[in-house]
């Protein structure tokens, strides 16, 4: 394939193919997608786009590999509803995330070189301020601050308030090197991308329609013959026939929109009874979340909206008006882990999900490594790699 230098990227990208030629293109349906009317021969076919999809479509298009997308949208997928925040440290007992020292300028660097290549911003470099609200939380962050390999994430406690419009609370410590991406915004530009290359139908991917043929001929879709499908269908994946047995943990998370005129997170995330950051539009405020196990509904509760109503009124001290609740569901694994591999016995088919709550900062590192699998067979990380499972 050929392959081009963009004007914007340092990438090899390359240059827009269609997946017809000649008079096929005149012939095109008047929709914005259609699938060739002889068989058409690609690498991979990816069923999803969120973020997984996205970034392995993003890399094996580096790779100069012929690719297409298949993904139904959903306005309320993980990707499009998620805060996005990357957290190097988790929990009430602030441990460093699962391999944050070598995760996290990568995850930068992605996302740089992304917005570079689609002329847009979605990542913002921003502080999470935690409100410490008793002793023991204020001890623990004393403790980690001064510790070894966590004073690059962990600032000192401080008891002058890092953000107006809150109530008062003991104290507040700042999480540095952390970040927020606009999810949404990320997966829509690349999918404008891919829509514009015609690399991407808007289809529900049906399982049924899906033929293994012999190994090396690799699998057929419809008119397309791909040499691999990759699933990377969130939390649906575990409705996949050939990936249900790998132990799916989803969990259902609610959030609320919030407009708050009179609130100055000063670009920051604030850590609470939930946490607070600034959404796409001035004055708006993304808010939650519940997360709750094993359920994969994308239906909003009226509990679940009472309870983060609550969560925000210990919080802050200043109106606001909600603007918008929704639920979506986090593609969760039993180990925390994401999956990643082909199938033992199909390895025309394959699999990147499972990323959890970390989809932001796990995605544009594990989609590398991934594709570097697919394409030179390099090791994958045994924590990911889905040989581990019985399938
Ligand atoms: C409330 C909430 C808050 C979150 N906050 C954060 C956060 O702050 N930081 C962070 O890092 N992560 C966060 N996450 C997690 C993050 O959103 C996920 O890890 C990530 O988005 C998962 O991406 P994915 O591509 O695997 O799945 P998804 O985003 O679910 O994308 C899967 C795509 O596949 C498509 N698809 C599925 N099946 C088919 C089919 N058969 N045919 C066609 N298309 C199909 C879907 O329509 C969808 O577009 C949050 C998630 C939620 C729900």
């Amino acid at each position: 394939m050929l392959c081009s230098k963009t004007k914007t990227s340092n990438y090899y990208h390359p240059l827009p193919h269609t997946l017809e030629h000649g008079e096929a293109k005149q012939n095109r349906p008047n929709t914005k997608y259609y699938l060739p009317n002889n068989m058409k021969k690609i690498d991979y076919l990816l069923v999803g786009q969120g973020l997984a999809g996205t970034w392995l479509a993003y890399y094996l298009l580096q790779a100069g590999q012929k690719v297409l997308v298949v993904d139904e949208h959903s306005p309320v997928s993980a990707s499009n509803i998620a805060s996005g925040i990357v957290n190097p440290i988790t929990g009430r007992w602030l441990v460093k995330s699962w391999m944050v020292d070598e995760i996290l300028p990568i995850a930068k660097t992605a996302h740089q070189e992304l917005e570079q290549f689609l002329d847009t911003r979605f990542w913002y470099n921003a502080n999470i301020v935690w409100r410490i609200n008793d002793q023991q939380a204020y001890n623990n962050f004393i403790r980690r601050s001064g510790m070894e390999g966590y004073r690059n994430y962990v600032a000192d406690v401080t008891t002058t308030p890092l953000v107006s419009g809150f109530k008062t609370c003991l104290g507040y410590a700042a999480i540095n090197q952390s970040a927020y991406v606009q999810t949404a915004h990320l997966i829509q530009t690349y999918r404008q991308f891919l829509l514009a290359q015609n690399l991407l139908l808007p289809h529900a991917f049906n399982h049924k329609d899906l033929q293994i043929l012999p190994k090396q001929n690799g699998v057929q879709w419809q008119t397309i013959q791909a040499k691999k499908i990759i699933f990377c269908e969130g939390y649906k994946g575990m409705f996949n026939p050939y990936f249900s047995d790998l132990p799916f943990t989803p969990a259902k998370g609610e959030i609320l929109i919030i407009e708050a005129p009179d609130l100055d997170l000063k670009g920051q995330i604030v850590k609470g009874n939930g946490f607070i950051l600034p959404h796409v539009k001035p004055n708006q405020y993304w808010v939650g979340s519940s997360y709750i196990t094993n359920r994969h509904d994308e239906n909003t509760t009226e509990t679940e909206k009472q309870n983060l109503i609550k969560r925000l009124n210990q919080m802050l001290d200043v109106p606001y008006k909600i603007i918008q609740h929704v639920a979506g569901v986090r593609p969760a694994t039993e180990n925390r882990r994401p999956f990643l591999g082909l199938h033992p016995s199909i390895p025309q088919i394959g699999i990147f999900n499972g990323l959890g709550t970390k989809g932001v900062s796990l995605s544009p590192y594990f989609a590398k490594e991934m594709c570097e699998h697919l394409l030179v067979d390099a090791p994958l990380n045994t924590a990911v790699n889905i040989a581990q499972y019985a399938l």
